[in-house]
Parts: C-alpha cells; structure tokens; sequence
C-alpha cells in the first residue's frame, strides 16, 4: 500500500481499480539546435518516418481482424501522408531556418496545417486535418520514444489517471461516468478540475508522477477533499473509505435538503446564488442544487473537441435549451472563450509562446469577426426563449468592450433587416478577470449593466501564477491582499454605478471566502452544482454587519497568512463529516 499526495480539486470519495492512460498527445520539448546538429535532426526525423510507416503498414497487413474497406482507405491516406514530400519538405526547411528541434518543428507544421484544413469549407479537406494529426501524433511518439499508446477509451466506473487531460476529453470522461480522476498535472482552478467538479467526480490533481507509480488494474482510494490516493489499500484501509463513501452521502442528503431555501443572512440581507455550467446537460443538476439562476455559461465548450464549428442555428439550438430548462431563472452566457488551456483546433493551431497571455477569449472574436457575429446571432435569437444576459471574457480596456457591444448591435441590426426574431434589450456585462480591468472598473462600469468578477483567472494573472500547473499551485492564493483589494475595488465601482456586481470564479464557492465577498457587497455567487448547497448554508448563518466588519479587517492585513487564519476563524463551521 502507498499513498501519493495531490491538489484536492474536487470533492467527494471513490474506491475503484485504476486505469491508466498513457499520454495520447506528447509533451514535445523545445530547444534550439546549430546548424552542425541539423544533418542528426534531419536523421531522427527520417528514422522517425519510416518506423511509423512500419507500423502504418503492420496494422494494415497484420491486424488480427478483417478491415473494412474505410478503415484501409484511412491507412493508406496515412502512409501517403508519411511519404507527402511537399509536406516533410516544408518541415525540413522549416528546421534549417529555424533551428529548433525537430519535435517542436514539426508539431508547429502540422498544428499549422491541421488548423488551416479543418476551416476549409470542403469536407474532404476538411476531415483530412484529423488524418494528418493521427499519423504525425506516431512520428512524434517515435522522436520521443514513447510506447504506443492506448486509445482514449475507459470503462465506466473505473478510476481514470492519467498524465493531463483536455478540457474536452474531461467533458467525455464525464459521460463515461467514470468514479474518480487522478491526474499527474493541473491545479485547483484548471479547466480540468473544474469540470469534474460540476460533473461530481472526486479528483486529485497535481499528482506528479501517478501515471508512473500506479499500474492498470490496482485498487485505488481517492480522496478527492484531502487530495489522496492510496494504491492498494489493506483491508483496513478500504472498509474506512467504504464507510466515508458512505458517510459523504448522507453529508449531501442533508445539505441537499436545505437547498431551496434562500441565501439570506440572519439579519435579512439576500444574496443570489446562481451556478455555473459547461454543456447543456447540466442545468437539471444546478437547479436540482438550489441554484436560482445560471451565472457563468461557458459556452466555448461546444466548440471544444471537435473537427467542425458549431453553426448558428446549432449553436442557437444549445442556448435556447439552456434558457428553456432554466426559465423562468435567469441565464447569463459568457460569449467564446477559447485559449490559454482551451484549445480549439477548429479556431487556433496552438503553440503559442505564452497561451495564457495570447490569443484568447475576446481577442480571439473581435480579430475574428465572422465567427463572433456567428455566436452573437445565436444569442440574440435564443434569447427569445427566457431571460438572457451575454458577458465578454477577458476584457482589458474600454476600447474592447465598446466594440465587443457594438459588434453585438450590428448582429441585432442585421436580424431586424432580415426578419428574424431576437431580442433587442439584453444585459451586458464585462468579465473582471484582467488586473487592467479592475483597476479601471470606474469606467468599464459605465459601458456595462452588471460586472462577472472571474477569480480564476484574476489570481493567475494578478499573482502571475498559472492556475494550471501543478508546480506553482502553492502559490495560487485567493487570499492574497493584493486579490481581495482588486475585488473590492470592483465591488465599489459598480455599486457606485448602480450596477450589480456577480463573482462567477471558484472562489465563490470557498466557504471561508464567503464572509469577506459579503462583507464587500457582492451580489451574486456563481458556482458549480454541488458547491451551492454548502454556500447558501454559510451565508444563512452568517449576518451582514458582522461580514462587513471583518471583510474591513480582512484588508487592513498584509499577510495572506493572517488573513487566511482571520477568515478561518470568522467563518461558520463547515459542512463536515467524519472517517
Ligand atoms: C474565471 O476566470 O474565474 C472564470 C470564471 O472563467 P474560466 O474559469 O472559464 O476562465
Ligand atoms: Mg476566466
């Protein structure tokens, strides 16, 4: 028996047999060659070639079963592709120019080519963006000499772990109902972990080197509060974590039965507490959870994980379900927020320096003009089927609001001339997620109807720590008083503007961090399904004044430690269980 340590990324207990899964997409590294390496490189990559190409040919000649007539047509595309001299010579021309490895090399060139085929309108171009992407995937496994991998296939029940995930591949996991998620990277607020929380998967990231320590097939405790695995428990061992299974069970019955009731402080200030979502799916959940609303609808997972854009009318089809199953609550719908971790390949080639500072989320849309309108005009007719609201992510400046609002009334413009239905008079808001944003709140307040305060990300670039990796997660501190004092700021500019201020990052649902966001003023809690209970509990039993006071006490600190210890100390006893 031995226990490995992780970030406890989402709660909840689960006892399984582990299933491993090795790495589909390679880390692939980077550094820079002279130009005396580049006959070695030029060799590897032909090496390279010719074992994937033997082992394109071995699945065609040897497999064990009958192929159909698709299947060896894919096999024959694959080992054209591996032998396509315009395509492997614009690689090696590529690598003379740049002179960097040839792993990053051609992961760039195919990233490239995969992105500009899978935006072309024909179909067969189109679907041959997948093809090229397989059959480099097995060149770069052999460059890195990396074992052959697995298909992402898992069974349902079993406890997934594996080295990182797509926030897309977690969107199938889901579906999979697999019992528990371990992962080697990722921190608390990684796309990844927030899904397998609003999915109620127990998971511990961060994990390092799991995948390496953990076989297929052995018995897996996952604690998912305490961010715990322990792989072949004794006897012992197991019956506690059988026993807690049980016991955080009945810990959600109780909470559960509590949910309908109102988020208000024992001196009768009410708060809303709406949740969030990523696909449609999840909207009986939230609600079945007590939450009063949708405030963060992250829309860009129906653009995530897939060969073709969503079109308008589907992408019309998902929004009005979303505000259909929810009405007569509110919705708020956060337009695209692709990059950083959130790869599109029908919209970006990745391999960006920087994601997390590049090309991402509104960037993306008001560079991309016909892609915004596209989703701006599936709003705006979805919105006839309940109470919508539209945020932008990642404002930074003023400028990027007034376009993003005009380019929302040119898409309403255009309906009204063609005769659509739509709505006219929506709320607008503008996510604060961007230190740049906070500062200016005064005046973004003015252009805007309500603010969506993103923790997530206004830690990591506040802090200037990646939210994802598992290295720096100590550092990722929501208590830091540079953070709280960027939070108030943004709750006075909107109240001072006669707007309402919403935090749909995951800090709203920290129940040590409810006193301090009462204390400030805000008027919206958003988070995921199985975090609203808890958080309408805590604030039934805390009161205003006293919130006030100690969100007063709570700035006049230095030290996140102090802080950190004051909210601990102020905040109603959580919902707790013993094991
Ligand atoms: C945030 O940044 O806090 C947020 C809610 O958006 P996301 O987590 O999707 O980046
Ligand atoms: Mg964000």
């Amino acid at each position: 028996m031995i226990q490995l340590r992780g970030i406890a990324a989402s709660p909840g207990i689960a006892l399984g047999s582990a299933q491993v899964i090795y790495d589909d997409v390679p880390q692939v590294p980077h550094y820079t060659v002279s130009a005396t390496d580049l006959a070695g490189e030029l060799d590897r990559l032909n090496i390279a070639l010719q074992r994937a190409e033997a082992d394109v040919r071995a699945l065609r000649e040897t497999s064990d079963r009958q192929l159909d007539d698709e299947e060896l047509a894919v096999l024959d595309t694959h080992l054209l592709m591996l032998t396509d001299g315009s395509f492997l010579d614009q690689v090696r021309a590529r690598l003379s120019e740049d002179l960097e490895n040839v792993e990053r090399v051609l992961s760039r060139t195919v990233g490239e080519m995969v992105y500009k085929l899978s935006r072309s309108p024909d179909e067969y171009l189109a679907e041959r963006a997948n093809d090229i992407r397989d059959v480099f995937r097995r060149v770069l496994r052999h460059l890195l000499h990396l074992e052959s991998n697995r298909r992402f296939e898992v069974s349902e029940e079993a406890v997934v772990v594996v080295h990182d995930l797509m926030p897309s591949d977690a969107v199938s996991l889901a579906k999979l109902k697999v019992r528990a998620l371990v992962m080697d990277a990722g921190g608390r607020t990684s796309h990844t972990a927030i899904i397998a929380r609003s999915l109620e998967i127990p998971a511990v990231l961060g994990v390092g080197d799991a995948v390496r320590r953990i076989r297929d097939g052995q018995r897996l405790a996952v604690d998912g509060n305490r961010g715990l695995v322990v792989v072949d428990p004794d006897e012992q061992t197991a019956g506690r974590y059988q026993h807690a299974i049980r016991a955080w069970h009945e810990r959600e019955h109780v909470l559960l039965e509590g949910a309908s009731l109102p988020a208000e402080t024992t001196d009768g200030h009410r708060v809303a507490v709406f949740g969030n979502i990523e696909v449609p799916e999840e909207v009986t959940s939230v609600m079945q959870h007590g939450a009063e609303g949708i405030g963060l609808y992250r829309s860009e997972f129906l653009f995530l994980g897939r060969d073709r854009l969503p079109s308008e009318d589907e992408q019309y089809e998902a929004y009005a379900r979303v505000l259909r199953e929810s009405a007569p609550h509110p919705v708020t719908i956060r337009t695209l927020d692709v990059g950083g971790d959130k790869i599109a390949k029908t919209i970006q080639s990745g391999g960006e320096p920087n994601p997390i500072l590049g090309w991402r989320a509104i960037r993306v849309c008001l560079s991309d003009r016909a892609l915004f309108r596209t989703q701006l005009r599936a709003l705006l007719r979805a919105g006839v089927h309940g109470t919508m609201r539209v945020m932008f992510p990642m404002i930074s400046g003023v400028e990027e609001l007034l376009t993003a609002r005009e380019a929302l009334a040119e898409a309403a413009h255009e309906l009204t001339v063609e005769g659509i239905e739509h709505v006219d008079r929506i709320p607008i808001g503008a996510m604060i997620e961007v230190p740049s944003a906070a500062l200016i709140s005064d005046t973004l307040a003015a252009h805007c109807d309500f603010f969506s305060i993103g923790t997530n990300d206004l830690i990591q670039y506040t802090i200037a720590v990646d939210r994802g990796n598992e290295k720096t997660a100590h550092l990722y501190d929501p208590f830091h008083p540079g953070v709280l004092k960027l939070i108030d700021m943004v709750v006075r500019s909107g109240h001072a503007a006669g707007i309402t201020v919403a935090m749909c990052g995951e800090m709203a649902a920290d129940p040590y961090a409810a006193g301090f966001l009462l204390g400030v003023g805000l008027d919206e809690f958003s988070i995921g399904a199985a975090a609203v209970p808890e958080v309408k509990r805590i604030i039934r039993a805390l009161d205003l004044a006293s919130a006030k006071t100690l969100a007063k006490q709570a700035l006049s600190l230095s030290h996140s430690a102090e802080i950190t210890q004051l909210l601990h100390e102020q905040a109603p006893e959580p919902a707790t269980f013993a094991y």
